[in-house]
């Protein structure tokens, strides 16, 4: 999302000022951070990365900082009384109002903070796609959540729910695939909870991947992130009816225990999940799936995290992503004692994640020997690779001529590494 949020800054400044992207940080005339503040880490990292590039504004005096995303959100005027070489401030729901904010800074010369959370939509304020895209790209249908999951500050930072309507994705999605794009990514904060109408009828996710999975031109569709909670068999069924809709699926269960499920304010329970991946297996039986993992919330005793580890076996996921909870402010857990030891999170987290690697790669061995559509991405690193990603996203390292880039390819996979798969281009005798 943060991707998505940055190239629209970018596509806002140069329709504006004609600004163009430099290499280097001290080439700059204006620098924006967009930032994350789901974790404490990611928080701590913007005063760092802030500090660094105040050594070049003090070489090149009329240099333009700004600091966007959810950090700017939570913390408003604070980052510039801490960082007093920072100019502007904005949110992750103003950041359309940039060339305003920086028009504000070199006229008056003053600094600005711009944290509103405006009910009208950002997005008919952004540039329409224009120019030649690469092959695969991301829409926002929505943004913000209302499910307030107790150790969460997104619902703070990004606002409530609010959906695109069908039209504006579809305009968005037309205009994509025009200039190149097969492969589309939609994304929110909770892409199940879209919600809006079309000719005064209800118009929710299902339908809007059905329209877009309509579209000429689209090869491939994929969405993130969603929730077990609206994970409803209409969304589930689509994996087997859409052959663009590709088959691996970010979903989210945090915790394997019943009670710290409740805890959170998930809404579901781990029978729920565990059903929900045996419906979404029935309909699609290769279905890549990949999850969020915290442990160490407040409470969570060994028997609660042998549960999350049991879930993890029964499962069996494809990727994983794995944090230590980290009280946020604002959040109701931040109000229970951040009561498991650092040590005990520590050792929680590394027996998670050599369970989830071990998983990854007996399911990375698995592909061996399969034949799998790839869509080129990018060059790799070896002489003379190419580099892509199969329909379940596994990413995939093959000898290709790179005149390829943003094409599909059939792919022979040879080999498993770690994270990622080797292969041979098949080539088809005609
Ligand atoms: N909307 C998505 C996830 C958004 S945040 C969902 O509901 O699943 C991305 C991930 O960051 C979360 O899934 C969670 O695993 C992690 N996360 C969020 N807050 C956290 C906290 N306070 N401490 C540790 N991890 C956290
Ligand atoms: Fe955060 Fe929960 Fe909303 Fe995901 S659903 S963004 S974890 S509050």
């Amino acid at each position: 999302m943060n991707e998505y949020d940055s190239s629209k800054m970018l596509e806002i400044m140069q329709e504006a000022y004609g600004l163009k992207l430099v290499a280097l940080p001290q080439d700059a005339d204006v620098i924006l951070l967009n930032t994350c503040s789901v974790r404490e880490k990611a928080e701590e990292k913007v005063f760092s990365e802030l500090g660094r590039l105040n050594k070049h504004k003090q070489n090149r005096p009329g240099m333009i900082i700004g600091v966007g995303g959810c950090v700017g959100q939570q913390e408003g005027k604070r980052i510039q009384q801490r960082a007093p070489y920072v100019d502007i401030v904005f949110g992750p729901q103003t950041y359309h109002r940039l060339p305003e904010l920086v028009k504000t800074v070199r006229r008056d010369r003053v600094k600005v903070v711009d944290t509103e959370m405006p009910e009208i939509e950002k997005f008919d304020h952004l540039p329409a796609v224009s120019g030649k895209k690469g092959s695969s790209a991301f829409v926002t249908i929505m943004e913000g959540c209302d499910k307030f999951c107790t150790f969460c500050i997104v619902p703070y930072t990004r606002g409530p729910e609010i959906s695109r309507s069908p039209e504006a994705v579809l305009e968005e999605c037309r205009a994509l695939l025009a200039a190149g794009v097969i492969e589309i990514t939609l994304l929110g904060q909770n892409v199940n909870a879209y919600v809006s109408e079309q000719d005064n009828v209800e118009f929710d996710f299902t339908m809007l991947l059905h329209a877009v999975a309509e579209l000429e031109g689209l090869k491939r569709l994929r969405f993130t992130t969603s929730h077990p909670i609206e994970m409803n068999d209409d969304l589930m069924e689509a994996f087997a009816i859409l052959p663009q809709l590709m088959p691996s699926l970010h979903l989210p269960v945090q915790t394997g225990s019943d009670a710290i499920l409740k805890a959170m304010h998930r809404g579901h329970t781990r029978q729920d999940y565990l059903d929900q991946i045996a419906t979404l297996r029935d309909f699609c039986p290769d279905i890549a799936l990949s999850s969020d993992f915290i442990v160490g919330y407040p409470g969570e005793t060994d028997e609660d995290f042998e549960q999350t580890m049991s879930l993890i076996r029964e499962v069996r996921f494809d990727f994983s992503f794995s944090f230590k909870y980290s009280p946020r402010p604002g959040t109701p857990a931040q109000d229970i004692v951040d009561d498991v030891p650092e040590l005990v999170k520590s050792a929680r987290l590394k027996e998670l994640q050599d369970l989830l690697q071990e998983q990854v790669r007996e399911t990375m061995k698995e592909q061996i020997g399969t034949t799998k559509q790839v869509l080129v991405e990018c060059v790799g690193r070896r002489e003379g690779d190419m580099q892509g990603r199969t329909d379940d996203f596994r990413i995939v390292h093959f000898q290709a001529k790179p005149r390829l880039l943003g094409q599909l390819v059939d792919v022979r996979i040879i080999e498993a590494y770690g994270q990622s798969l080797r292969g041979e281009m098949v080539v088809v005798d005609s």
